[in-house]
């Protein structure tokens, strides 16, 4: 075992090769998925004006003092203020102003009543003349139904800090700041190359006996997707040398900063791949102290960061979330923060020793989660990621787990 590369060694020469890239600027509609590359302060208050949250009457609320349904407060209606008007006037004791939702309180106001709790009824569909009085049945509160200047940020505030992930809450926030283009940490570009020994057709392909469809072209496509990055998918790489030089050429004319290929890396296989690669770049082949995962080549191509990944799809999805993950999440400066829960083992286990990502179901008991194993292991089983919560890591060096160990579980769902 003493020949095997631990798993945090392997990671740590890998990043190493990795470092944060430039800033681009890009269009708001394209930001999502995208990292924030400065912090971005309030340049106005937002609201920028004190305003009316309901549609009704902006009041001054001592006016409004023991109304009730017997007895309403009858106020004079002065004004009519339109959301993305400007009010004319202030409001003087015993005085209203018709107002809607987001349009600006009137000066002298310092509350809103909703319609609803006055006798003018909202017609919908039509704009109703203003009526001289308004009868108020409710006595209001100072600042009832308004929403104060600046309640959202103030200028000067860090309204979102630099290298935020951006969702859809954060591209409102840069709107409702004028960020029509967004400075933006450049996502990665990752080439996907896949080999073959001529077992891979293409999706839309038919089956023919001895051919299975590629698989990892489409979960290392959207692992990448998932982590920040862009991929391109290559074609598959024909079991012939000037079909691999092609694919790998055309990798780097896409001018990526990772180049992914599945398959065709492992030791004593002749592969069509292995040969390119010792012909275009530096490449080592680690035996990595994981499983599953058979060795992991990496090195660079062309000199692009190379990782070649194992063919098997599930060792392919494990050993990505291993290696490229961590890489991927560095170029943009994320953090590599990995959901792991503790588990009890639900079942007894063997291990080879070297440290095993298996998939498990979770089940709670109590404040306790149980896991056991999907069923087959097998690498090739890829529907054991579909079914599984998590992944359960077995420590390097453990040979048995027995139920009622407890250990750590990478989290593929929330559970
Ligand atoms: P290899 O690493 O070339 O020895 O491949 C290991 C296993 O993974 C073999 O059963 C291959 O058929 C399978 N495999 C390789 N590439 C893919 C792929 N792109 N999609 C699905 N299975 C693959
Ligand atoms: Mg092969």
């Amino acid at each position: 075992m003493s020949d095997l590369l631990p798993v945090e060694d392997a990671v740590a020469r890998i990043l190493e090769h990795f470092q944060p890239l430039p800033v681009e600027t890009i269009n708001l509609l394209d930001s999502l998925g995208h990292v924030l590359a400065f912090d971005i302060l309030a340049d106005i208050d937002s609201p920028p004006f004190p305003n009316s949250s309901m549609d009704g009457y902006a009041v001054i609320a001592q006016d409004t003092q023991g109304a009730d349904q017997q007895q309403p407060a009858r106020l004079r209606v002065v004004m009519d203020i339109p959301a993305g008007s400007m009010p004319t006037d202030a409001i003087g004791a015993g005085e209203a102003a018709r107002i809607m939702t987001g349009a600006p309180l009137p000066d002298g106001a310092n509350a809103v009543i909703p319609v609803e709790q006055t006798d003018q009824g909202w017609r919908s569909g039509e704009n109703p003349p203003l009526p001289d009085y308004v009868n108020i049945y409710r006595t209001v509160d100072p600042g009832d139904s308004t929403r104060p200047r600046g309640e959202d940020f103030m200028v000067g505030d860090v309204v979102l800090p630099a290298l935020t992930p951006i969702r859809p809450q954060e591209m409102g926030v840069l709107a409702a700041l004028g960020y029509s283009g967004v400075p933006v940490i450049c996502q990665p570009r990752v080439g996907v190359i896949l080999s073959t020994g001529d077992e891979l057709v293409e999706v839309d392909e038919p089956l023919t006996p001895g051919k299975i469809r590629d698989v990892n072209g489409y979960t290392l496509y959207g692992l990448v997707k998932a982590y920040g990055g862009q991929a391109v998918r290559l074609p598959i790489v024909r079991d012939n040398l000037e079909d691999a030089r092609l694919r790998f050429r055309e990798a780097l004319e896409y001018q990526p900063d990772i180049i992914l290929s599945s398959a065709g890396v492992s030791v004593g296989t002749f592969d069509v791949v292995r040969t390119v690669l010792e012909e275009m770049g530096e490449i080592n082949f680690w035996r990595v102290n994981l499983r599953p995962g058979k060795p992991v080549a990496f090195g660079h191509v062309g000199g692009v960061p190379f990782f070649g990944l194992p063919g098997n799809p599930v060792s392919a999805m494990v050993t990505f979330d291993v290696f490229v993950r961590p890489a991927l999440l560095k170029l943009t400066s994320q953090p590599d923060a990995v959901q792991t829960v503790n588990a009890v083992l639900g079942e007894d286990l063997q291990s080879d020793g070297r440290r095993s990502y298996l998939r498990v179901n979770l089940r709670r008991d109590g404040n306790t989660l149980i896991a056991t194993t999907t069923g087959t292991q097998s690498s090739g089983a890829l529907t054991s990621m579909v079914k599984a919560d998590g992944l359960i890591i077995i420590p390097e060096g453990v040979q048995y787990a027995s139920a009622g160990e407890i250990f750590s579980v990478r989290l593929l769902r929330p559970v």
